[in-house]
């Protein structure tokens, strides 16, 4: 499923991101950069040790922003390691999320990577509402495609699991 945004493709499809053939891939990290579950723990894991390595360097990095490391032994040229808020129902937490989409794109038109892949953030461990996320998800991206006029050929959500995909699907229809 898919939109265009200006010349850019905004795509959704369901699977593992760690087999994205996107220039970028994002990873859901934890501010300590620290390794864990989920999403996380599959890009390490497929990547090596190299993107820990980076991390460890890089120490640590505050919900809502990013930062890049190389993507080891992925297809991928680098890895965006971004955190989003732990979901508590605080009024901040949308633009908490929608922050961490942003500032990846901000990062990826910074190096001149023209794909990039996220997953959906905050929405296994840290426990963001699919919807509402997906809402919040889909209108950042958009807006950090806008901003970053002519830098990106496609922006994809790599979904994971039917309901994600789902939730994601009705959002797009909604931006
Ligand atoms: P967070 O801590 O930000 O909630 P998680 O990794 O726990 O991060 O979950 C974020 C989302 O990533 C969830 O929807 C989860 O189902 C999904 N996910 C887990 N593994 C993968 C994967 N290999 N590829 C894409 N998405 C994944």
């Amino acid at each position: 499923m898919e939109k265009l945004i200006g010349q850019t493709r905004l795509v959704l499809t369901q699977g593992d991101i760690t087999q994205a053939d996107t220039e970028a891939i994002v990873n859901a990290a934890n501010s300590r950069l620290a390794g864990g579950g989920g999403v996380d723990g599959a890009i390490h894991r497929a990547g090596g040790p190299e993107i820990m390595a980076e991390c460890r360097k890089i120490g640590s990095c505050p919900t809502g922003e990013a930062v890049i490391t190389t993507a080891g032994r992925l297809k991928a040229k680098k890895v965006i390691h971004t955190v989003g808020p732990i979901y508590r129902g605080r009024p901040e937490d949308p633009r908490l999320l929608a922050n961490a989409y942003l500032n990846s794109l901000d990062l990826a038109a910074r190096y001149g990577l023209r794909t990039v892949a996220f997953p959906s953030l905050s929405t296994g461990a840290y426990g963001y509402p699919l919807e509402a996320a997906a809402k919040v998800a889909l209108g950042a991206v958009k807006q950090g495609i806008e901003k970053n006029s002519g830098k990106f050929d496609e922006v994809r959500l790599v979904l994971f699991g039917q309901d994600a995909f789902d939730a994601y699907a009705q959002a797009l229809g909604q931006i």
